[in-house]
């Protein structure tokens, strides 16, 4: 496994990469209407968009207003931690995905991130965080993130923890995430390439571990990383033959295992490719 110990590259000026800017080729609303769309969310949002930024600087202050009408979704969904509001509101999702999925960037929708592997819905990645939490409002510890996929959440991540290990087993995805990492200058995440399912036994204890693909088990191995007082996050196949989001606490007394919500995550896989 490679370890990067100082995170991402340091010393790039923070220069938009060259890609459209947000947002590239908007459907006019006077279109959106001659085509007898309803005032969906997405139309008002394009809307608030193109009034924001007639000329797109690239830089990402005109995704903005989007963004919040993507929190304010998010609340409306039940999410409340104000940090993990904030950092969704921090992180631009749209410097995420291709340049031909921008418009889509804040719907709450799973898109393809290439080599048949998917950034998480906007509310799937903040329920997760919120989860992790446990409702404090301080900082997150160190924390392990299994599955870096496009880098997006590790970037979230990274607003609410002290440090974040993530880990991708995929080496196209592992460069492509520190390539879209690269603007953000987060010296906080440390991106791994190398089989997750072993955990990074070198980061750990961890205060929280989140994993973003799904097997039949967890790990031990993330068990075993977690510290005393942590909670892991993950999808897994339960006994309804479902994958279902499950939180393990580890307490000073033993593990306490509860499962919500039936979720769809990619697999989660052995070995690196
Ligand atoms: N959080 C990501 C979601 C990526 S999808 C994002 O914001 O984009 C899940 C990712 O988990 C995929 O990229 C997949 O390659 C990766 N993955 C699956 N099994 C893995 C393993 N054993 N170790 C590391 N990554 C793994």
């Amino acid at each position: 496994m490679k370890h990067l110990p100082h995170g991402l590259p340091s010393g790039h000026p923070p220069v938009a990469k060259a890609r459209p800017g947000f947002p590239a080729r908007l459907a006019a609303p006077a279109a959106a209407a001659r085509a007898g769309a309803t005032p969906t969310t997405q139309n008002r949002v394009q809307a608030a968009v193109q009034r924001e930024a007639p000329a797109s600087s690239g830089l990402g202050m005109d995704s903005q207003a989007v963004r919040a009408a993507m929190v304010h979704k998010l609340r409306l969904q039940g999410i409340t931690h104000p940090a993990v509001l904030a950092a969704m509101q921090a992180v631009e999702r749209h410097r995420f995905v291709d340049s031909a999925l921008v418009n889509q960037a804040y719907e709450d929708t799973s898109l393809p991130i290439g080599l048949g592997q998917t950034i998480s819905k906007p509310n799937v990645v903040a329920r997760m965080i919120e989860l992790l939490c446990q409702g404090r409002s301080e900082k997150l510890g160190r924390v392990l993130e299994i599955g870096t996929g496009c880098g997006y959440q590790a970037a979230v991540l990274s607003h609410v923890s002290r440090e974040v290990y993530s880990i991708e087993r995929l080496r196209g995805l592992h460069e492509k995430a520190r390539e879209n990492l690269r603007w953000f200058r987060l010296s906080n995440l440390h991106l791994l390439f190398g089989d997750g399912m072993a955990g990074y036994d070198r980061g750990a204890p961890y205060a929280a571990i989140i994993a973003a693909a799904g097997g039949n088990a967890i790990p031990q191995a993330w068990i075993d990383q977690l510290a005393v007082g942590g909670r892991l996050v993950a999808p897994a196949v339960t006994a309804t033959g479902q994958q279902n989001l499950v939180v393990i606490d580890k307490t000073a007394s033993g593990l306490l295992r509860t499962e919500l919500e039936a979720v769809h995550f990619v697999p989660l896989k052995s070995g690196i490719a």
